[in-house]
């Protein structure tokens, strides 16, 4: 039997695991994320990791093919591709579940050696807005704090974030933090009542998207109070003033909350020092998302509570490695190293580093215009790695189309059977958890491995060596790694780069480091544990920015619909969906309802609606959602449910800055079925 210490796959706290090859499952106690603790779903890992359903060998048009002719073919189509529509003919797509080894190969294949920008990944829905918002504010897509902070804090304000559900590791922490600490106060921001409001000592049921008016009122109060802190402003910080002007023309009344609520809030975070905001899907997810992300930061930047212990704007990850994916440049607009496309200097540092032939310019597609350019013809080739767009993505039957119409797709993926794997000309069986090597990096910028203990079934590799495999064909040097402990020390000596431009990361010191045995680390590693408790923001004068920001209008009129995740479900349910345990949480796709539009309706408890001609789903009639809102869980697919996926109803924007789609707040028709 084979033990090893590894990380759970699941979401952002990125949990420390003791797993064994007999499937027995434990919590890391060593571990900083977690300290032995496990949510339901970590500790169901062990019934997750059998073989019904699995890829084992690769298939080209339906076919069992062998690893040759399948990578042949791959490395024929995109090379033809590029050379008769140019680099820009052709899209990669991956996932926060790629370990960092994997996205920095892909990464590198795209960007340094195709030339093209055009590789996105689910990270866009999760993540996007938050990477945005910290690169405005501070020049760098940077974390400020750490887990410690939520425990050392003596207000915790959660913001657009079920943090029990989907954070429960983290949320457990709050909780015994509160439990030892009875004077620690949590606020709970949210338009729906959850698990979370629990904990809460003030649950305020906002408007959806009436953040920024929120938060531009709490700086106008914060000022008004005499708590900001001029005298960080003074030395740190750009943009206070127009800031200031524009959070005075904001309208919190906006948000909903009654003039009760709005000052117990600004009140309740004008009197603490120690305030830690937490924020996640609610507020990434949205047409104003990044502008909501900024209105947060420039609260704790006027106040200077941020980067001291119990301080500090804290988002919240989503998957297990979207922070290890913008490390080594994982999103169309950036580069590995967090380094800038759009600066020159940065992209021949790269090229150099690499000597790899050419290098994206321009940024390149972000997920849904990506899609969009499948459906349009532009994309000739398309390579979809470990994740499910044809469910996940908004407007997801017009993805499926756009798939479709792509002239040659391929997928790499655990599973023989996805939505999008069945639309693929080639599928590439990847190796899953367990069954390989690499790294991840939760949300408070923690590196940590993940450790095989099982052997890859069937003809299944790792991603890295996939794409490996296709690059070598395409007669491209520098992708003959022959392990993931050599792709990562390339990485962490490109991080000198990062320093050299001034730049937040640093991995140097892991280059020589002992892979086998690397234990979790924080980066800057050997650096400091929080940043810009004096200032020192990566913008070129060293300061951060405050960002002017107006409330967007409100839409009003037919249904809002909240889509997000359950306790017990994992995305599109290719894996906790093995566990009995957790499919009898919730056993079936459901639409939450205030019981006043159930009655406008004429739906009784558990009756059927349908949404958006769509998607026909029970409806969970709750008091726990305000009027005129739904809510509906994310994980169902159209092979799980035949309901299908709610993203088949879900057509919503983009946040114009981060290019997030709104998946928080689609407007939707509803009628009883
Ligand atoms: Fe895994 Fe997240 Fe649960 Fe931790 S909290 S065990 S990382 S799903």
């Amino acid at each position: 039997m084979k033990t090893v210490c590894t990380t759970c796959p699941y979401c952002g706290v990125g949990c420390g695991v003791i797993a064994s090859s007999d499937g027995t499952i434990k919590g890391d106690p060593d571990h900083p994320a977690n300290f032995g603790r496990l949510c339901s779903k970590g500790s169901a890992l062990g019934e997750t990791i059998g073989l019904e359903g699995r890829l084992l060998a690769p298939k080209v048009l339906g076919h069992d093919a062998s690893w040759d002719n399948a990578l042949d073919l791959v490395a024929t189509k995109f090379s033809k591709a590029i050379r008769d529509y140019g680099p820009d003919s052709v899209a990669f797509y991956g996932s926060g579940q790629l370990l960092t080894e994997d996205y920095y190969v892909a990464n590198k294949l795209m960007k340094g050696y195709f030339g093209s920008a055009n590789i996105d990944t689910n990270s866009r829905l999760c993540m996007a807005s938050s990477v945005a918002g910290h690169k405005r504010a501070f020049g760098t897509d940077t974390v400020p704090g750490t887990y410690e902070d939520l425990e050392q804090a003596d207000l915790i304000v959660l913001v657009g974030s079920n943090l029990a559900w989907c954070h429960p590791v983290l949320f457990q922490r709050i909780a015994a933090a509160k439990a030892a600490r009875p004077n620690m106060r949590v606020i709970n921001i949210d338009p729906r009542i959850t698990a979370t409001s629990d904990l809460a000592d003030l649950h305020l049921q906002v408007r959806a998207d009436s953040d920024v008016a929120l938060f531009n009122g709490l700086l106008a109060h914060l000022a008004d109070a005499g708590k900001c802190d001029d005298d960080y402003v003074t030395r740190h910080v750009n943009g206070y003033t127009q800031a200031l002007d524009a959070a005075r023309q904001s309208n919190a009344s906006d948000t909903g909350l009654s003039d009760a609520e709005l000052q117990q809030f600004y009140a309740m975070w004008a009197a603490t020092e120690k305030v830690v905001t937490v924020y996640s899907q609610g507020v990434n997810q949205s047409t104003s998302g990044t502008d909501k992300v900024n209105a947060i930061i420039n609260c704790h930047l006027a106040t200077g509570r941020i980067g001291k212990p119990g301080m500090g704007p804290f988002s919240a990850t989503g998957q297990p490695n979207a922070m290890g994916g913008r490390e080594v440049g994982g999103l169309a607009n950036m580069l590995a190293a967090h380094l800038d496309i759009e600066n020159p200097d940065h992209r021949d540092a790269l090229q150099a580093a690499w000597n790899s032939p050419t290098m994206c310019t321009t940024a390149g597609l972000k997920a849904v215009d990506l899609f969009q350019a499948c459906a349009n013809g532009q994309i000739k080739a398309l390579w979809v790695m470990s994740t499910n767009p044809a469910v996940s993505l908004p407007d997801a039957d017009g993805v499926a189309e756009a798939i479709r119409n792509v002239p040659f797709t391929v997928v790499s993926d655990i599973m023989a059977r996805t939505d999008t794997g069945d639309l693929a000309d080639v599928l590439l069986p990847a190796a899953g958890w367990g069954e390989k090597n690499g790294t991840v990096t939760n949300s408070e910028r923690r590196v940590s491995r993940q450790r095989a203990f099982l052997p890859a079934p069937g003809q299944a590799r790792p991603d890295w060596q996939i794409i490996s495999g296709v690059a070598q064909r395409m007669g491209f040097d520098g992708f003959d790694y022959e392990s993931p402990e050599e792709i990562f020390k390339e990485y962490a000596a490109l991080t000198a780069l990062s320093q050299k431009f001034a730049k937040d990361l640093d991995l140097t010191d892991l280059a020589d480091a002992d892979y086998d045995g690397l234990g979790p680390v924080q980066w800057p590693v050997g650096g400091t544990d929080r940043f810009f408790a004096n200032g020192g923001f990566f913008h070129a004068d060293g300061k951060a920015k405050m960002l002017p920001l107006a409330a967007p209008a409100l839409e009003t009129g037919k249904f809002r619909l909240n889509t997000g995740r359950i306790r017990d479900q994992w995305h599109t349910m290719t894996r906790t969906g093995k566990s009995a345990k957790l499919g009898a949480h919730l056993a079936e796709p459901y639409v939450e309802m205030h019981p006043a539009d159930a009655a406008t309706l004429g739906v009784s408890a558990a009756e059927l609606v349908r949404l958006d001609q769509k998607g026909i789903f029970r409806v969970l009639i709750s008091e726990n959602i305000a009027a005129g809102t739904l809510f509906a869980p994310l994980h169902w697919t159209r092979q799980t449910s035949s309901a299908g996926t709610v993203n088949s109803a879900v057509n919503v924007g983009t946040d114009p800055f981060s290019g997030q789609p709104a998946l928080k707040s689609a407007d939707v028709s509803a009628e009883k079925f």
